[in-house]
């Protein structure tokens, strides 16, 4: 599609993304005045606007909510503390940058706006895994999202298994408790990466058992064509293959940083990640700045994507200052 023929919205500060590090720079972008256009995305990477945590049930480490709180309720209450200082909300996704001239361009189907500075907070979504099968049976008993999927009839009181080491592999184990019969962890190595508490509590669960030094080769469904009914897994250290029936698998193995849409006009680390300058929210580009999950690959938390965000504000607002560009507008 053709960009708007309506005028280019002119801002000061445009945000990409709806984390908690979209909204973090948006409640300090809006509290400066500086009057942000945050595009939250519509359905951007299979994620609802409000971003990752939308996909989760209880945060429970994130300080102020000493009963935990649900993640959608934590972005709802975000999005309304932006809205509240006047952040111009867009819920559309951002298709293409043009960060070579100034003002920046940044374009959605249907909106074009002229920013000042912009901060790239688009996160992170889900890796999956290809084997034999595997596309078969994607939505079919594979996903990768066990609290989006995991209560469908099809997991009730049957072996799952879930893919991976990592505090989602955890979190996802424990949760699929609830619907199935029995849980597998089948993970690549004989150690986990996850926190000590979350193995904890994957370890202590009667009904989880892990497959140490394992991955699956091959997912195979019922006899008529039907949804998935088991897989093979082949054991790393010894090569034998064994079969596990299981009527689900979720792959939890990790995020890709959302930056395909940047089309190489920031520098970014080999794996994807946006590379930011140390200690700052700097991006190789002067006046674009990122936060959250897209340039975070070691800590990866809501709490740390919301300090970024705040960081990138004022890196965005002290930008703004040294280069004169105050006397802005914004509709
Ligand atoms: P994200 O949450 O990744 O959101 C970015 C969003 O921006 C996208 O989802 C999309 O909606 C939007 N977007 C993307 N591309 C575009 C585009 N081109 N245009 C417009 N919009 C776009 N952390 C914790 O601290 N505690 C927890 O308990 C916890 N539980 C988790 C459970 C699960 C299952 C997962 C997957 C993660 C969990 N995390 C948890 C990690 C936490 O969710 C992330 O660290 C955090 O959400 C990252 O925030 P972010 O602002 O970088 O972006
Ligand atoms: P991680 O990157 O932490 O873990 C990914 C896991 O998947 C690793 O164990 C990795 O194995 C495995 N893996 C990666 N690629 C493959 C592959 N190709 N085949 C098989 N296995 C593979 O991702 P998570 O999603 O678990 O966590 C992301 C971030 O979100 C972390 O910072 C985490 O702390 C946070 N989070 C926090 C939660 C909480 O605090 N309640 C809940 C969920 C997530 P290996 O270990 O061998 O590399």
């Amino acid at each position: 599609m053709e960009g708007s023929a309506a005028a280019p919205l002119r801002t000061r500060v445009c945000i990409i993304g709806s984390g908690p590090a979209a909204h973090t720079a948006a409640i300090y972008a809006a509290r400066a005045e500086l009057k942000p256009v945050l595009f939250e995305g519509w359905m951007a990477n299979d994620i609802a606007a409000g971003g990752q945590l939308t996909t989760t049930t209880d945060v429970e480490n994130f300080p102020g909510f000493p009963t935990g709180i649900m993640g959608i309720d934590l972005m709802d209450n975000c999005r309304a503390q932006s809205v509240r200082f006047g952040t111009n909300i867009l819920s559309e996704t951002v298709t293409e940058v043009d960060f070579s001239a100034r003002p920046f361009r940044v374009t959605s189907d249907s909106t074009t706006v002229l920013a000042d500075t912009v901060v790239v907070a688009t996160g992170a979504v889900a890796r999956r895994l290809y084997f034999s099968g595997s596309d078969t049976y994607w939505n079919r008993g594979i996903s990768a999202c066990a609290v989006c999927d995991g209560a469908a009839p099809i997991f009730r009181n049957k072996p799952i298994a879930v893919i991976g080491g990592g505090d989602s592999a955890m979190e996802e184990g424990n949760f699929l408790t609830k619907y199935g019969s029995q849980v597998y962890i089948i993970h690549r190595r004989n150690t986990f990466r996850a926190s000590k508490i979350m193995q904890a509590r994957a370890l202590s669960n009667p009904k989880i058992q892990v497959v140490w030094d394992s991955e699956v080769v091959e997912a195979y469904g019922g006899a008529g064509g039907g949804p998935l009914a088991g897989v093979k897994v082949k054991n790393l250290v010894t090569g034998e293959v064994s079969d596990l029936q299981v009527s689900g698998l979720f792959f939890a193995i990790g995020h890709e940083p959302a930056t395909k849409f940047l089309n190489g006009q920031l520098e970014l680390h080999a794996d994807g990640y946006v590379a930011t300058k140390p200690g700052s929210t700097h991006t190789s580009v002067e006046g674009v700045f990122a936060a959250g999950d897209v340039q975070d690959k070691k800590y990866r938390q809501a709490i740390t994507a919301a300090g970024s965000g705040c960081m990138a504000a004022l890196d965005a607002e002290h930008y703004l200052q040294e280069v004169g560009a105050q006397v802005g507008k914004s509709d």
